[in-house]
């Protein structure tokens, strides 16, 4: 492993974050794991893995509610990870981040509460054609409920966002613009500050679905002005089952409580409720509390080793796997925007992408095959799926070599 820290030409020591990682170390099908599934959920850190057994050890108690000393302890450091996750993200306020259960909760949230109260017959939503399914499916749902109509942003051969095309679409009926910060099929980083731009002009809000985003790049809310931003604790090297939701302060305020229950209220009554203020009128119930702790303990640890020296490294991923997959015979890569994070998406001429992934995993090598959950994406390109391999910081150019040979090997046996 020693050629690995010379191989990189940024700063990334690769040797020592890999020891971070225990499952790196696993073998499958008696091969040395190669993992390049990280778009579908990413590795844990021991430090995350440490302070979730901590918490069962040590800390475990219900928060928000009691008077007795773990459940105050716990309360702080559950406020403390919020505050965290409000800091990495540069939001103005605390109680602008809400813990959800990951991105589809965080979008179906805004898309039932945004709706409800902002939406009506013949209104429009604009989304773009490389959405992920959950970044669909809750604004189709609201569409149906309250008669408005789901526009969609082209996209050119290369899997770039139509700029001219959204001009067009934004107009006065235009209620709310959602659009992926970064495709999880395509790789394609869309410039949602332009985007961002072009919708405050019209005074339509914007929601970015940064599921793919918030482990390759800094984000920070301010600076793109966006009204909502969500994402995923697992494909940050968090815990699954939890998720950020940030809301503008203004828009959190407005919207009216998703789910009710326990911890959204200040009083109860059989007649009427009242509601508590952002962020608990948006957490119903028990929350994911160690699911809350860690996310924010992985945020920690991506922060030691710097989100712009992984930007760089993985850039360089990127660069080596896509220029090297080239020469692979009959091979063609789906999504070849300027602008793309480190996952690649290819097909093979008469093979089905599910043969490849099947005999890669005997090599020990984990992609994803499919559809990616963006069907209406596939049925663009006039395709059933693709092979993805996305890349993470603990990656290596030595992996990628295994990967090409594997790719290889496997276009041999099915040919
Ligand atoms: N949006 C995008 C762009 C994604 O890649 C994903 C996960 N693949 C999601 C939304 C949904 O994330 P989750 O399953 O964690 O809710």
């Amino acid at each position: 492993m020693n050629s690995l820290k010379t191989i990189s030409k940024t700063s990334i020591d690769i040797e020592k974050i890999r020891a971070d990682f225990p499952l790196l170390s696993r073998k499958v099908n008696g091969k040395q794991l190669i993992y390049f599934d990280n778009g579908a959920t990413a590795q844990k850190p021991k430090l995350v893995i440490n302070a979730i057994t901590n918490y069962y050890e040590n800390q475990n108690a219900n928060i928000h509610r009691g008077v007795h000393t773990l459940s105050q302890e716990l309360t702080v450091e559950y406020e403390k990870a919020r505050t965290t996750i409000q800091k990495h993200l540069n939001a103005k306020h605390p109680h602008e981040i809400i813990f959800t259960k990951g991105t589809t909760d965080s979008i179906n949230l805004v898309a039932s509460s945004f709706c409800k109260k902002f939406i009506s017959t013949g209104d429009e939503i604009l989304i773009s054609t490389m959405e992920h399914h959950s970044n669909i499916l809750p604004w189709q749902q609201a569409c149906e409920e309250k008669g408005a109509i789901l526009k969609v942003i082209p996209i050119n051969e290369s899997g770039e966002l139509i700029i001219s095309e959204y001009k067009r679409l934004l107009n006065e009926k235009t209620k709310i613009v959602s659009i992926a910060h970064i495709s999880n099929t395509l790789g394609t980083i869309n410039p949602i500050e332009e985007i961002i731009a072009l919708a405050h002009a019209k005074n339509i809000p914007v929601l970015v679905d940064g599921a793919q985003a918030v482990a390759h790049t800094a984000v920070d809310v301010q600076t793109l002005g966006c009204d909502f931003y969500c994402f995923s604790g697992h494909k940050l090297f968090g815990p699954t089952g939890v998720g950020i939701l940030y809301g503008k302060e203004k828009w959190l305020n407005e919207l009216p409580p998703y789910q009710v229950g326990g911890g959204t209220i200040k009083t109860v009554t059989f007649e009427k409720t009242e509601y508590e203020g952002i962020p608990l009128k948006f957490e119903a119930g028990t929350p994911h509390i160690e699911g809350g702790i860690g996310l924010s303990v992985a945020i920690d640890y991506v922060n030691t080793i710097g989100l712009n020296a992984i930007a760089a490294y993985e850039h360089e991923l990127l660069v080596y796997a896509t220029q090297e997959l080239q020469k692979v015979e009959g091979i063609k890569i789906i999504g070849t925007a300027k602008n793309k994070a480190s996952v690649i998406s290819f097909v093979v001429e008469g093979i089905h992408p599910f043969d490849i992934g099947t005999i890669l995993d005997q090599l020990g090598i984990a992609v994803r095959t499919g559809h990616h959950c963006t069907q209406p994406l596939m049925a663009q390109y006039c395709i059933q799926g693709t092979i993805r391999a996305s890349f993470a910081f603990y990656n290596t150019k030595e992996e990628i070599d295994e990967f090409i040979k594997g790719v290889k090997t496997a276009i041999k046996m099915l040919k």
